[in-house]
């Protein structure tokens, strides 16, 4: 008997996983590599929103589990996964330096930005009107952590590759079957696979595709994140990261022409140097209409739970996300109603529901 079952090994998963190994329960994780959202994410956190200079909701909270997190997954799993790295905002023009100062004039935003402005020094990028710095900003290694939590799992003897076979789940006496496994408590972290969740498909998940580029560009020598009409990451070694594209419509997994077209169009505005594209994927976020997390308990079968909707900020919300979740199936505590899936209970109810929900 299990404690609990995860379906999803993503940056949802993996942050499930970590809560119920610190608190000593039991558990075993079936995935099945459908959804590639982690595996591909630019892995950046940062407190700001970098396109309005808006905070991110609840930021410094967040980043208070997020960074012990990843810093216990390093030493755990024996892989570098945070590195500190800095984030620069590319000036468009004399009119976005000012929406800068006025951004630093906002409490919220204040401890998060740099008070100068940054003369550019790399001759390579055009940026005749600076940089603003946001500060507490760093990039997780999301394809490291998930190859060696994998690999950490397999040795546990708590992996199964398998897609969840819905057919297979019984609710029996109060307690959950799924072929041999018996268990307290299922949850779902399936990204954008929510979709063919029977229990939990009637929550709003949207979807967002995402592309990224990684070129090698041997002259660029730049060791912060620029963030401009794209994101330049540094990885090491003249390789770089560029991204990403945000697409509503297309919901695989495949890399597209027209995405590559949109990112190097992009770059080209302020790259001035040579590069070669070498590596280019795409992923579904699990992104939600009000752009809140999906976090909670079944509104009918309480046995089975849900952590998705991280949107384009898995990296800083997985961690904090399932504390919270944990914190209200063992102990009781009530979820923020901001993320608590309840908010959309009336769509459950209002539906269709058949056998699953
Ligand atoms: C291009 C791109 C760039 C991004 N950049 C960033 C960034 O810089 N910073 C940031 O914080 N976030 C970023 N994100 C968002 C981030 O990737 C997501 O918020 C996060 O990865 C979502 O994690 P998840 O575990 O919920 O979902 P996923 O990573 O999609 O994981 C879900 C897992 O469940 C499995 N699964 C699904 N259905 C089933 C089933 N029926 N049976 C078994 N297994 C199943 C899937 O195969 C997968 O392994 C980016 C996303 C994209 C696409």
């Amino acid at each position: 008997m299990l404690d609990y079952l995860i379906v999803g090994l993503g940056l949802a998963g993996i942050s499930f996983c970590e809560v119920f190994k610190k608190n000593g329960r039991s558990f075993k994780v079936i995935t099945d590599g459908s959804q590639t959202s982690s595996l591909v994410a630019g892995g950046l956190y940062n407190p700001v929103t970098l396109k309005r200079f808006t905070p991110v909701w609840n930021a410094r909270e967040q980043l208070d589990m997020a960074i012990p997190f990843y810093r216990d997954l390093e030493i755990k799993l024996g892989v570098k996964l945070d590195y500190k790295v800095r984030v620069l905002r590319r000036f468009a023009s004399i009119e976005e330096q000012n929406l800068w100062f006025e951004a630093m004039d906002r409490p919220l935003l204040r401890p998060f930005l740099s008070a100068d402005i940054l003369c550019n020094k790399n001759p390579n990028i055009y940026a005749p009107f600076g940089y603003g710095e946001v500060l507490y900003t760093g990039r997780v290694a999301t394809r490291a952590l998930l190859t060696a939590y994998s690999d950490y799992l397999v040795a546990e003897d708590a992996l199964t590759m398998e897609t969840f076979d819905f057919g297979s789940l019984k609710m029996v006496g109060g307690l959950l079957e799924y072929k041999s496994v018996r268990a307290k408590n299922i949850v779902f972290a399936e990204g954008y696979g929510l979709k063919n969740n029977p229990y939990f498909n009637y929550l709003p998940l949207n979807g967002t595709k995402g592309e990224l580029l990684t070129i090698r560009a041997p002259h660029l020598k730049e060791d912060k994140v620029i963030k401009s009409s794209v994101f330049i990451i540094p990885l090491g070694n003249d390789l770089y990261r560029i991204g990403a594209t945000y697409k509503w419509k297309d919901k695989s997994n495949l890399p597209t022409a027209e995405a590559e077209q949109e990112l190097l169009g992009k770059l080209d505005s302020f790259l001035k140097c040579d590069y070669q594209v070498i590596d280019h994927v795409a992923g579904i976020r699990p992104t939600v209409t009000d752009r809140k997390p999906l976090v909670g308990t079944h509104p009918i079968y309480n046995r089975l739970h849900i952590l998705n909707g991280l949107g384009s900020r898995g990296v800083m919300l997985a961690p904090w996300a399932a504390n919270l979740l944990y914190d209200k199936i063992w102990n009781g505590r009530d979820l923020p109603k901001e993320v608590d899936i309840s908010r959309f209970a009336k769509k459950y109810f209002d539906k269709d529901q058949g056998n699953g929900g």
